[in-house]
């Protein structure tokens, strides 16, 4: 379903103000502070560049939820039942897109936020598709991996006819993985009698994934610096990173930026963090990690904690942890000319606020742009799929830092236009693309 601006009937009545869509929201089941804050942020960026407000009502809530019940047998013979959700938010540019969370903290209100934010992510680098969600409120860790397979595959039944590969299709997140990806395709083919590769992305190579998937967000965070760095006239070669979180995402940043010839100098994880002013040599570093598992006690590196990491007196930092760790006095002390958030969410708003007052000192790349890298790849593989056709993974590369490349600077021309921040910015981007597409589809019946 998709808005219109002419009609009469459209128009939102007198008592939607905002304290009534307060009120409305705060009804609704979807209700969480990540939903609420999630949504004041459309709203606000929304209002300040004058989208149309029957288009900024509907995008604050999604337009189909589903909630399901799960019953799965244990290898003990008992029968455990679990709590899932697809959440589909806006598929005004084509089919759904999101990954699938299994996390004990998994709720309607955190995956309708995602949701949310999926579908701006995927409009500010252009790709068309919508936005979705999906989850599993369960801590996977202690499950057998015949439980897990049954668990997915009576998930994927449940919301089997809200996904498809023109509908709705969805990627690894938190907790999954591509082996969830191949049962989930597995399911969807056996119970529509037709091999379907296509519904899912984040799958296994030899099932149809796309090569460079497992390093496209890194790759992403990569080229949006590369970007920053041009449009900052600043030179990268023989610059310093520091890197919080060494896992996906920090590993194939911290490669991809020495190969560009940054010094990575900094990087951190769970256990802790190492630093060593003259740059890490990345390849053996990650040898290291694969046997050690960890960072930690690696040699001719001194120690820094994760907080101290943050601070450092680097050029580049890429935060590819947690949420929620740089606040406002952290933000008051980055000493970074460019802070490319490949985490999702990593800057609070406190912290925001403070960087948009140094924003002349500290150039945000914001998670919806720096992070996207990911959804840009999968959205690759579902091309590829669609065309039994795969691409090498120079091309894949290419085509990534292409399209991150000019979503930049199209978010640029936007907080140049709007003599905003590059965050509201680049929201400003995907809030339009998505709403020009809702107006010239107009409103159905
Ligand atoms: P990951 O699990 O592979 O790696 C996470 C890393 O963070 C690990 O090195 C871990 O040790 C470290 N870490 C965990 N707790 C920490 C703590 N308290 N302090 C410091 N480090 C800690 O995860 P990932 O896939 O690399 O994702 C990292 C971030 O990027 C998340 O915010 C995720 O939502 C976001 N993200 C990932 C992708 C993707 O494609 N993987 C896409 C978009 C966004």
């Amino acid at each position: 379903m998709s808005e219109g601006k002419k009609e009469a009937s459209d128009v939102v009545p007198e008592a939607t103000t905002t304290e009534s869509l307060d009120r409305y929201r705060s009804s609704m089941e979807w209700e969480s502070k990540f939903y609420r804050d999630t949504a004041a942020l459309v709203e606000r960026t929304a209002d300040l560049q004058k989208v149309d407000r029957n288009v900024t009502h509907r995008l604050l809530t999604p337009q189909r939820a589903l909630i399901v019940s799960i019953p799965v047998r244990m290898d003990d013979g008992s029968v455990k039942n679990f709590v899932g959700y697809r959440v589909q938010h806006n598929n005004a540019r084509g089919p759904f897109k999101g990954g699938i969370r299994y996390h004990e903290e998994v709720s309607l209100g955190e995956v309708s936020a995602l949701a949310m934010l999926m579908t701006f992510k995927c409009a500010v680098v252009g790709l068309p598709l919508g936005g979705a969600k999906g989850g599993i409120r369960i801590d996977p860790t202690p499950l057998s991996r015949a439980e897990n397979q049954r668990l997915t595959r009576r998930y994927t039944t449940e919301i089997l006819e809200m996904i498809g590969p023109e509908l709705d299709i969805p990627a690894p997140d938190v907790g999954t993985n591509a082996q969830t990806m191949a049962w989930i395709m597995d399911t969807y083919s056996e119970m529509k009698g037709r091999v379907s590769p296509s519904v899912v992305t984040g799958k296994p190579i030899f099932l149809g994934g796309s090569q460079g998937r497992v390093e496209a967000t890194g790759h992403g965070v990569a080229a949006v610096v590369r970007a920053a760095g041009e449009h900052l006239g600043f030179e990268l070669f023989g610059k310093r990173v520091a890197i919080q979180g060494f896992g996906n995402v920090g590993t194939h940043a911290a490669s991809k930026l020495e190969s560009m010839g940054m010094k990575i100098v900094a990087v951190s994880d769970v256990s802790g963090g190492i630093y060593n002013p003259e740059g890490f040599d990345v390849k053996h570093l990650l040898k290291y990690v694969e046997i050690r598992k960890s960072v930690k006690d690696y040699p001719r590196a001194q120690p820094i904690s994760n907080r101290d990491l943050l601070t450092l007196n680097v050029d580049v930092l890429v935060p590819a942890a947690l949420s929620g760790v740089i606040d406002a006095e952290v933000a008051g002390q980055l000493k970074c000319r460019i802070l490319a958030e490949g985490a999702n969410g990593p800057v609070t708003a406190e912290g925001d606020e403070v960087l948009r007052q140094r924003q002349h000192e500290v150039f945000v790349v914001p998670d919806v742009l720096a992070n996207a890298g990911g959804v840009t790849v999968s959205y690759f593989e579902w091309v590829q799929g669609l065309q039994s056709f795969f691409w090498d993974s120079k091309d894949v590369d290419e085509r990534l830092f292409r399209i991150l490349g000019n979503a930049f600077q199209e978010a640029l021309s936007f907080k140049e236009k709007f003599q905003t921040d590059m965050r509201t910015a680049t929201l400003m981007l995907g809030i339009h693309r998505v709403s020009e597409a809702m107006l010239a589809r107009g409103l159905f019946p």
